[in-house]
This record gives C-alpha cells, sequence and structure tokens, in this order.
C-alpha cells in the first residue's frame, strides 16, 4: 500500500506535532515554514522540509500538489496567509483540507473556500477541560452528529449492582450501551494483586454493572446530558 502523503503548512506548536505523529504513523510528511529555524529543527522527523512563504503559488506549484491525499494549514497567525494557503491548495488539486483555525470568521471563509475540515485546538481542548471539570464521571466524548453522542462513563452509582435493563439505561435514558470496560483482579506471579481491563462489546440486557466499571453509550445529547447528572 503507498504511503498516505501530507503537506503541512506553519509549523507552530500544532503543525509541529502534527507533522511528527503523522511521521511516527508512517506517513510522507512535506513539512514548510517560512521561518528557517523552525524548518531545520523539524527536518530529522519528517520526509521533507522546505523553507518558503507558502502563499507563493509558483512555489506551491513546484511541488506537484495533487499526489497530496491531505493538506493542513496550521498558521495562526495571519488570517490572510492562511486564506491564501487554502485557496492555493484548493486549486492546484489536494484531496482533502484541513484547517487550524483562530476564531469564527476563519472557520467561514475557510469553509466557503472548500476546507474539508476546520479545527479549533484551543477551543476544542477548553471545551473539554470544562466539560471534565463539570462531570468528572465522563472520560471521553465523541461527537457522532450535532445531535447523537457516543460517552464513556464511569458507572452511575445508582447503577451498582443492577442489570443493564433494571438499570433503566434503554427505557428511561432513550441511551444504548454499546460496550461495558471491567477492571478484573488477578494475582500477578509475585503475589500481588492487580488488575487487568477486560471489555465486553454489545453487551446483552442482563448483563450486571459492577463498582468500577465504565460504560460506553450511545444517543441524542439531550438523553446524555440526563445521565451524566446521575
Ligand atoms: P501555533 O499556535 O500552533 O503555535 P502559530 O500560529 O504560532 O501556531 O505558528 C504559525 C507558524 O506558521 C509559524 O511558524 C510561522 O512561521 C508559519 N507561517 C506563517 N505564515 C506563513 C506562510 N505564509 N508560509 C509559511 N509559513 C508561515
Amino acid at each position: 500500500m503507498n504511503k498516505k502523503q501530507f503537506v503541512i503548512v506553519g509549523l507552530g506548536t500544532f503543525g509541529e506535532n502534527v507533522a511528527k505523529y503523522l511521521t511516527e504513523k508512517g506517513a510522507q510528511v512535506i513539512a514548510i515554514d517560512k521561518n528557517e529555524k523552525k524548518i531545520q529543527d523539524i527536518a530529522p522527523f519528517v520526509t521533507q522540509a522546505l523553507t518558503a512563504d507558502a502563499t507563493d503559488e509558483k512555489f506551491l506549484k513546484s511541488l506537484n500538489l495533487k499526489d497530496i491525499d491531505v493538506g493542513i494549514v496550521a498558521i495562526g497567525e495571519s488570517l490572510e496567509d492562511s486564506i491564501l494557503v487554502t485557496l492555493h491548495m484548493r486549486e492546484l488539486g489536494v484531496k482533502k483540507i484541513v484547517v487550524k483555525c483562530i476564531n469564527q470568521l476563519h472557520a467561514r471563509i475557510s469553509a466557503k473556500l472548500g476546507a474539508d475540515r476546520i479545527i479549533y485546538p484551543e477551543l476544542e481542548m477548553a471545551k473539554r477541560v470544562a466539560e471534565n471539570l463539570i462531570s468528572p464521571n465522563i472520560l471521553e466524548e465523541i461527537e457522532l452528529s450535532p445531535e447523537y453522542n457516543i460517552v464513556e462513563l464511569v458507572v452511575p452509582k445508582r447503577f451498582i449492582g443492577k442489570t443493564i435493563k433494571e438499570a433503566k439505561i434503554r427505557s428511561e435514558y432513550n441511551l444504548t450501551v454499546i460496550a461495558i470496560k471491567k477492571k478484573i483482579p488477578y494475582l500477578t506471579d509475585s503475589g500481588e494483586s492487580n488488575f487487568k481491563e477486560e471489555i465486553n462489546i454489545a453487551p446483552l440486557a442482563d448483563e450486571e454493572i459492577n463498582e468500577g466499571d465504565t460504560l460506553i453509550v450511545i444517543g441524542k445529547d439531550s438523553d446524555i446530558e440526563r445521565i451524566k447528572k446521575e
């Protein structure tokens, strides 16, 4: 299988880390920044590192971007540069474009220009941290659509010792349990007690819920909000 090819423009904290992770995962990564020092620092970690102003269309044309699977525009400091690079990438045939945005206007313009994905790392992280502080029993939340979510939650106290059916997760909350993670105690070779995690996918309604379990449920956001308060 051919390696996936990425181009990343802007090696601030975000761009630099995305570039490193993608390379670690076996992708081909071309990193571009107008700051030479950034390019020197990233060069050992990526396939190709180029010092250039990416708003220069001639330069981008020379890279043959048609073969690039994903272009990541991670220029936070200049809205104008980010917009220009997104526009050029679209015109030069990059298959998928991801833009790191700094505000709503930036996001709206990028979407109009054909960005396939808009990300706000700071905003997303702030939301996650705030959510976690408000509902510490929520370990992970994935937004499937504006209306539906999947959440991983620590078992509410009043569910302990009940089956999924008795806890009325479907009948009272309209939620479906798609997995239960259980901590199974065991003795190590040296006789100490430890825990290993077991996951039961698509558990049956008569599966018992125990203390320390984690439930992974899918359902409407409004219903999930209710179970969070348990
Ligand atoms: P972060 O918030 O992730 O740290 P920054 O917005 O601070 O990101 O960093 C943006 C990076 O993008 C900087 O390294 C800057 O040199 C680079 N950059 C800005 N404009 C251009 C451009 N036109 N062409 C190439 N690189 C650019």
